[in-house]
């Protein structure tokens, strides 16, 4: 029935987020107990929590009926020692998803021009919608991001660029040196929103802490979460990096109590836990490895990943998805990104891995695997 009332026009088109299926969700569809269920599909933490986080927020339920400190004292306070950055320098979020809603807040409007490239991260087009702002896709290049291309899109009406390293849900990374060129050579009056929320299972990642330090560029905001290195994706918290000036507008924006009680103990104590990263990045490593060897095996292209995902042509991809789906192991299909041959899996641990690919081996023995091209 339609509404008899006016609704914001943007919501006609606006396209809606997909989210990786819920474990008890397949479980009730398949009737399956869900202990025989895995999940692969939302790039999160295979190792879980950090041990010490779960004890702190057991500690903190205790005073569930106070409300957080809307500021959050503590934990930016850590946070800001560990990056060497000021509190200031720091906006808290629900998920760096809510970051990136006030990023639109701030500087989004009708006929606001947005960089995106093609495959980026489906939360940017969504917030570009929301706010009436006009999408700018710029094509990819070998699946990431062309960033002298983006360069060359931006116009006077060009208010924000997106630019995800890795990406997700490519896994693509962009060189130190070309990360460094294109934000020298992006105008002041243009937004970089660089989302980094992968940015701790690279190696040689550009550290671009100084330029937040030395407070020389206040068109950059960093973007980092709690999802995925620290395994918190259920607590919702992520974090912008920038300049004062810039994350004194956006703390205008968010809401007063965004950072539930429970998700500060958990954050504040995660930051302690250096053994749980390092964990998680080692069995990361170990899993992409895996990954890459069998799809070279099962002659099947794939994308290099900088992230804790990989990216994998299999035919067809919605079809791959289900199959794969009925023997108990959720990925990701990637119709939604314009890649409907592939499917993404996040990395699991050694054991859940081996079951995937398993799944996948007599999935495909099926339904012949797309020949690998390059
Ligand atoms: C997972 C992910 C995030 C993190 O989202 P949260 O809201 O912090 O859970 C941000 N950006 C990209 C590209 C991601 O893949």
């Amino acid at each position: 029935m339609p509404l008899p009332f006016e609704m914001n026009p943007c919501l006609k088109t606006l396209p809606v987020y997909q989210p990786g299926r819920p474990i008890e969700e397949v479980a009730r569809e398949l009737n399956l107990p869900p202990e025989n269920i895995i999940k692969l599909a939302s790039n999160e933490n295979p190792l879980g929590p950090s041990r010490r986080a779960v004890a702190a927020m057991r500690a903190a339920l205790a005073k569930a009926h106070l409300y957080p400190d809307g500021n959050a004292f503590y934990l930016k306070r850590k946070l800001a020692e560990k990056l060497q950055v000021t509190p200031a320098n720091l906006l808290l979020g629900n998920g760096s998803n809510e970051v990136l809603e006030v990023v639109g807040h701030a500087l989004l409007h009708p006929g606001a021009e947005v960089v995106v490239s093609q495959y980026c991260f489906a939360v940017y087009p969504i917030v570009t919608a929301l706010f009436g702002g006009t999408l700018v896709v710029v094509p990819a290049q070998k699946y990431g991001h062309d960033l002298d291309a983006m360069l060359a899109a931006i116009t006077p009406q060009t208010r924000v660029v997106f630019v995800a390293n890795p990406n997700n849900p490519t896994g693509t990374t962009v060189t130190p040196d070309q990360l460094r060129k294109f934000i020298e050579a992006v105008p002041p009056q243009v937004v970089i929103a660089l989302d980094e929320a992968y940015i701790e299972f690279l190696d040689d990642a550009l550290d671009l802490l100084p330029v937040i330090r030395d407070g020389s560029r206040p068109n950059l905001l960093l973007m980092r979460t709690f999802s995925k290195i620290h395994g918190l994706a259920g607590l919702r918290l992520g974090y912008g990096i920038g300049h004062p000036d810039l994350i004194a507008e956006f703390e205008k924006i968010r809401q007063p109590f965004n950072l539930n009680a429970i998700a500060q103990a958990g954050a504040l104590a995660a930051l302690d836990d250096i053994g749980h990263s390092d964990r998680t990045r080692k069995n990361n490593r170990r899993g992409l490895k895996l990954y890459a060897k069998a799809f070279r095996k099962l002659g099947l292209e794939f994308v290099p990943s900088g992230a804790n995902f990989i990216l994998v042509r299999v035919g067809d991809g919605l079809k791959v998805f289900n199959d794969l789906q009925s023997l108990g192991v959720i990925v990701r299909p990637m119709g939604g990104y314009q890649l409907p041959e592939w499917i993404r899996i996040s990395v699991g641990t050694p054991k859940e891995n081996a079951r995937c690919l398993e799944a996948l081996t007599q999935v495909l023995g099926k339904s012949a695997p797309a020949p690998a091209s390059d």
